[in-house]
């Protein structure tokens, strides 16, 4: 059976007389999607012979741990990827325009917002580390990636030890630099004690949505009872410590976050802090109880927010509607092309 966690990767490759530097250096070939035989000194060589014999099946092995089963490109240059996991369950990840890749981190979710079409799924389990990873193994061999973002299906902190394992290990092997692993939440207590104590220290994405609490319980129905005052003061802290402002994602949903009383607590929220803002228009879910607003008004608020002192980015591809679109994909299975 395929592995699913980094943990039984390690414990095969002791098995095997892996030493830490053939570790390191297969993770890299794996993650890195680069040919076992390049170079001058193909790696091969210096193997304990057991391992030397068990390659081929093992890299089969871990080629196999998320395997690509349709692809659904959009015009905009990024592609939506379901790949299917050993016993069956399928998760989406999304290649996005120059080099970021977009991955999940649950087999549905907890959190079940309102204007997701995974939070409809609740939680059905976990994605292992090797799982996280082999997302992107799997990515690289279609096209070169340099950036990930956790923001596809699920709630990283809800899934924290396998999430901060994968980004420790795409920090390192995975050739990724540091501020383009991007941890997305939409806050939690265990995010802000952990998130700074590993060596490789990512990015953080805070999914706000409104400034408003009731409001947010309502959308976001079981996410932690935190304040978004609160929530802005650590997610902020944190961003100072690491040098990357924070990402501040908020679904536009017409009628309901897009108003002046949002603007004010944003402009509240915001001041003096080092944050940006990603205004993304809901993405029409059939089922689900929102609009998306018109372009004229999304385009409106973004330039008064950004006359207000907020740095705003108005999103408007497919592609980088992850949050909100994520779980289309596995929802509808089909039209799909399948590989
Ligand atoms: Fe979970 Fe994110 Fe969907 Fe909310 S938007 S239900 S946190 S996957």
């Amino acid at each position: 059976m395929s592995p699913t966690s980094l943990a039984e990767i390690d414990a095969t490759l002791q098995r095997l007389g892996a030493r830490p530097e053939h570790r390191s250096r297969l993770l890299r070939h794996w993650l890195q999607a680069i040919p076992l035989d390049r170079g001058r000194n193909p790696l091969a060589h210096y193997l304990p012979k057991a391992l030397h014999e068990a390659l081929p099946s093992l890299m089969a092995e871990w080629q196999g741990v998320a395997a690509l089963h349709a692809r659904e490109p959009s015009e905009d240059g990024s592609e939506r990827l379901l790949l299917r996991l050993h016993d069956g369950q399928s998760v989406e990840a999304v290649l996005l325009p120059r080099g970021g890749l977009c991955i999940s981190s649950q087999v549905g979710c907890a959190v079940g917002c309102g204007f997701c079409m995974t939070g409809t799924l609740g939680l059905i389990r976990q994605v292992g580390s090797a799982e996280l990873l082999a997302q992107v193994a799997t990515a690289r061999t279609l096209r070169a990636v340099n950036k990930v973002v956790f923001m596809g299906m699920g709630e990283p902190a809800h899934n924290l030890d396998a999430v901060l394992a994968a980004i420790d290990t795409l920090g390192t092997e995975g050739g990724i630099g540091h501020k383009n692993l991007v941890f997305s939440t939409v806050g939690d207590e265990r995010v802000f004690e952990r998130l700074g104590r590993g060596a490789v220290k990512p990015a953080l994405a805070l999914s706000l949505h409104t400034t408003q609490p009731a409001l947010r319980e309502q959308l976001l129905p079981r996410a932690p009872r935190l304040s978004p005052e609160w929530l802005m003061t650590q997610a902020c802290d944190y961003a100072r410590r690491t040098g990357y402002p924070l990402q501040v994602q908020w679904t536009l949903l017409e009628g309901v976050n897009d108003g002046d009383d949002e603007v004010e607590g944003l402009v509240r929220l915001f001041q003096g802090q080092p944050a940006m803002l990603n205004l993304i228009p809901f993405n029409t879910v059939p089922g689900l109880p929102f609009q998306r607003p018109s372009w004229d008004a999304c385009r409106d608020l973004a330039r008064r927010l950004h006359a207000r002192g907020i740095l705003t980015k108005l999103r408007d591809s497919a592609g980088q509607d992850v949050e909100g679109g994520c779980g289309q994909l596995r929802a509808r299975l089909q039209p799909v092309r399948v590989v």
